[in-house]
């Protein structure tokens, strides 16, 4: 077991200010791996005041140069791309292959786009006789989750130091090793002091000194609706920038005419990826009457392939994977039918939930409102097209989507009634460089590609 003593601030590893440490557990064996510094109010200060002082200097620093540095730290997280995945598999629990190909290298793709945009990026622009600049924002507070733990820090890290801006990290208490790792990649590119710093701790201390931190700009947050709330709320009365990635009940709406058993197949792989912990995952099958029952039959087989510590992973810890259990056992108190999988326990250790469909749920339940975030699909029926959208709009929530018909057309006309940020149509590829983001609860800005860019800059005219 490794015991890591220090936090990365003002371009060194230093020692935290308070004396806690937060225990780093495998999710597939309950077994403790590491331990890393609880940093306290004292720590976020001082990685404030480094971020703040390194920050004139990165902002005059041309943008060019700037992308020189995020293609080493692209070159380095390549280099450590193995490791990346280990590492992500040792904390979060993801089967080591999904971690190759998502957990690393998601990131890596990310980060290649930001030393891209960085370079080419037109941070000055003409209107009529007015330059406008496009100026850092300045000092960000990045908190991120666990759930996807180096491609929310890259999502939000490459465009920050794209843009000019420095940074002060706050990673999940859940997986702060591949945070550490990212720091030292971010060290070995070259990238001068202060410009991206690193405080390991609990949410409630590190993270809320950081997010009500006089000396940070903008607050960009990723993770559960209720801790996004406060930080809006936070953020408003400083008159401070923020950014929420929160929440999703995303719908996969089968038109007629779709391909049902691959429509099927691929919607229950997107819900069972990484154990159900995904934001935008489609979590409601919306399928028409017609077709319902030969649906409930696909996904019922499709979900049995997913075998626990096999092709799915566990929870990420032992909170979540009972927080699952109990939405199981609310969807079956609500009527729905189980399908596939349920509440029973598996053996142990790990954190597994059994991947479970339900049938037989209506659009007020539960199970089909609220973000679950376990390996766990409702399958509701629907009526007619008219019926099919409102059942889709109906939640607090509009991350993301997918629909399926006979031809893109028919799919991309029911896509623009979706009230949500992304939807994928008849099973369209994921595009690093899309601007990915919520409607509704499921947040405020946009991450990815030019348009997460943006969030990180602020406009200055000058007229001639
Ligand atoms: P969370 O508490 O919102 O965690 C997200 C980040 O915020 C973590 O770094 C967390 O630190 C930090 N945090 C917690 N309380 C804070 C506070 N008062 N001030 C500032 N930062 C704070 O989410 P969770 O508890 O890990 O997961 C709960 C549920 O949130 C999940 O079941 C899921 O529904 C949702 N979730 C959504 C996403 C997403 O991608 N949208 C990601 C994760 C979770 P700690 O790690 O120390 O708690
Ligand atoms: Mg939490």
């Amino acid at each position: 077991m490794k015991q890591h003593d220090a936090m990365y601030i003002d371009g060194s590893w230093r020692p935290a200010a308070g004396g806690g440490t937060i225990e780093v557990v495998n999710p597939a064996d309950e077994q403790v791996i590491a331990t890393v510094p609880a940093g306290s109010a004292a720590d976020v200060d001082a990685a404030v005041h480094a971020a703040r002082a390194a920050l004139p200097g990165w902002a005059a620093t041309p943008p060019g140069e700037r992308a020189d540095r995020l293609a080493a730290l692209h070159g380095r997280l390549t280099a450590r791309a193995d490791e990346i995945a280990g590492t992500v598999t040792a904390e979060l629990g993801a089967p080591l292959a999904f971690s190759q190909a998502v957990h690393a290298g998601v990131p890596l793709a990310v980060c290649a786009s930001y030393a891209e945009l960085a370079r080419t990026y037109a941070f000055e622009e003409k209107i009529g006789n007015s330059t406008v600049l496009h100026e850092p924002v300045g000092v960000v507070g990045a908190i991120t989750p666990w759930n996807y733990p180096l491609h929310q820090i890259v999502a939000k890290v490459a465009p920050a130091l794209a843009a000019g801006c420095t940074v002060v990290l706050k990673p999940a208490e859940d997986t702060p090793l591949v945070a550490r790792l990212f720091a030292e990649c971010v060290d070995e590119a070259g990238i001068p002091a202060g410009v991206f710093n690193l405080v390991t701790g609990l949410g409630p201390v590190a993270g809320q000194a950081l997010a009500a931190h006089e000396g940070v700009d903008l607050v960009s947050f990723t993770g559960s609706t209720a801790v996004g709330r406060r930080i809006g709320a936070l953020a408003g009365a400083e008159v401070k920038r923020v950014a929420l990635e929160l929440g999703g009940k995303s719908a996969n709406v089968i038109l007629p005419g779709a391909d049902l058993a691959r429509a099927v197949a691929v919607g229950v792989a997107n819900v069972m990826a990484n154990s159900g912990q995904t934001c935008s995952a489609w979590t409601r099958m919306l399928v028409h009457k017609d077709s319902y029952a030969e649906a409930v039959e696909l996904a019922a087989a499709a979900a049995a392939k997913y075998v626990p510590g096999e092709r799915v992973g566990p929870l990420v810890n032992a909170r979540q994977q009972g927080r699952v259990r109990g939405y199981i056992e609310q969807g079956i108190a609500q009527g729905a039918r189980v399908v596939a999988g349920g509440p029973e326990a598996l053996e142990g250790p790990g954190y597994y939930v059994r991947p479970t469909v339900f049938a037989d749920v209506t659009p007020e339940m539960g199970i089909a409102q609220e973000e679950i975030f376990g390996p766990v699909l409702a399958l509701l029926e629907y009526e007619d097209e008219d019926d099919a959208v409102r059942i889709a709009n109906g939640t607090v929530y509009g991350l993301a989507g997918a629909v399926w018909a006979g031809d893109d057309a028919t799919a991309a006309a029911f896509a623009r009634r979706l009230d949500t940020g992304q939807v994928d149509i008849n099973g369209g590829r994921f595009n690093p460089l899309a601007p990915f983001g919520g409607y509704k609860q499921s947040g405020i800005g946009r991450e990815l590609g030019p348009h997460g860019l943006t969030e990180y800059l602020q406009t200055k005219s000058l007229q001639f």
